[in-house]
């Protein structure tokens, strides 16, 4: 079926009408075109690319109304109240909590994720088949990427090698890691030269959780760019969080930010959750908690930023919605100029597509047609804002999700 959005405004505050045939974007003009089977009308709204979620731990979402709360706040609590439900899911269960996050993500103009699974000796490979089942209900509507993840370590939690190549066997996309929780420096190098040796072996991408610590001498991201680099691995390495980089000296910092760029690494921040996650053991100031944002885009490094956490012991937050996460980090990162509140959007389209893989997310004659539209809204500035909940979610050129409001004023406006 083909499909006519009309009356839509760009983001360089063009109206116009755009025909999708066959899944595709085929024309963007100003003229009149004949109306296809079906029609939106997008009166003046602001119409752009779907936002892209490229971080999430969909097995672990919502469990916060099933655990107690995070007492000390920090991130080792976090990964330790989680065990006990980690013993006890099921893939039914986990199926449940994801399908609704996804919808709701959906419904927030959401059409590609990519999620962490919990791959350790707790929970064994039944999250990942949980989200494998939820990967083909959904295989029609949104591309969902999974990433093994070896959260507990993988020297440090005896087993988790040999699940790690099972969970590729069994279908994950990507090699994850999480080199700062070993015991030592030493085996924090090796935890990532398996992950390497790994995604050699099925040929994936890699997506690691790094340095995710207030810790200066948190510092495996060195090493895993610079392997990057000596693996020939360059432009398929994913970082998420390095915290730590905040925490260094600006010399060692900025050494840091060049190799990341050599070894062409994608960079993911999670502003919500390391917001509330870092700083714990700080007196005061207690720091903002996210890595260098600005200096990474500055040097040229694509960055881009995710949910990571939806109401779980390492955020009580979250609804999915990229437009609160580009808002929350717009704060963090302090991103306030016109240039800088683009480029938060660029991080939930442009950037966060680059990362997954998905090439020319832009609103161009000829790309797949996924498409948003932001009802009310004219501006950038004013869709970051105001996260306006009225939005239409458009997948291959089909509608998969329509949001309307209702607002009621009994009174006139002064
Ligand atoms: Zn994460």
């Amino acid at each position: 079926m083909n499909l006519l959005v009309k009356n839509a405004l760009t983001r360089d505050r063009k109206l116009v009408n755009i025909l999708i045939e066959y899944g595709m974007i085929r024309e963007i003009t100003n003229k009149k075109l004949k109306e296809p089977e079906q029609t939106i009308d997008a009166k003046g709204s602001l119409v752009t690319k779907s936002f892209i979620s490229p971080h999430n731990h969909l097995d672990k979402v919502l469990i916060g109304d099933i655990i107690e709360s995070n007492e000390s706040g920090t991130l080792w609590e976090a990964i330790q109240k989680t065990w006990e439900v980690k013993r006890n899911y099921t893939v039914e269960e986990i199926q449940k909590r994801a399908n609704q996050v996804i919808d709701q993500q959906i419904k927030y103009g959401v059409t590609h994720l990519r999620t962490h699974v919990d791959i350790d000796s707790i929970g064994k490979l039944r999250p990942l088949q949980g989200l494998l089942a939820v990967k083909e209900a959904y295989r029609d509507i949104i591309e969902l990427q999974i990433v093994a993840f070896p959260q507990e370590g993988i020297l440090k939690d005896e087993g988790t090698e040999n699940l790690l190549y099972s969970a590729m066997e069994t279908g994950a996309d990507l090699i994850g890691g999480m080199p700062h929780n070993e015991y030592t420096p030493q085996d924090s190098q090796r935890h990532i030269d398996i992950v390497f040796d790994i995604a050699k072996q099925f040929n994936v991408d890699i997506d690691s959780h790094t340095d995710e610590s207030d810790d200066p001498n948190s510092r495996t991201l060195q090493y895993l760019a610079s392997s990057t680099i000596k693996r020939n691995y360059r432009e398929r390495v994913t970082v998420d969080h390095i915290c730590s980089l905040a925490a260094q000296n600006d010399y060692y910092a900025s050494r840091i930010i060049d190799l990341v760029k050599l070894a062409k690494i994608n960079v993911i921040t999670n502003p919500g959750t390391n917001m509330v996650l870092q700083g714990r053991l700080d007196s005061y100031p207690k720091r903002v908690g996210i890595t260098r944002v600005k200096e990474l885009l500055n040097a040229g490094v694509n960055v881009t930023c995710g949910q990571d956490c939806i109401n779980d012991p390492y955020y009580p937050f979250g609804k999915g919605d990229m437009l609160e996460v580009a808002l929350l980090l717009g704060h963090a990162a302090k991103m306030t100029t016109q240039f800088e509140i683009e480029t938060l959007y660029d991080m939930i389209t442009y950037n966060a597509a680059k990362t997954m893989g998905i090439s020319d997310h832009k609103l161009i004659v000829g790309s797949p047609a996924d498409i948003v539209i932001l009802h009310g809204v004219k501006t950038i500035n004013e869709a970051i804002r105001k996260t306006p909940p009225a939005r239409t979610t458009i997948r291959k050129g089909k509608i998969i999700s329509k949001t309307s409001i209702t607002e009621n004023q009994f009174y006139e406006s002064k």
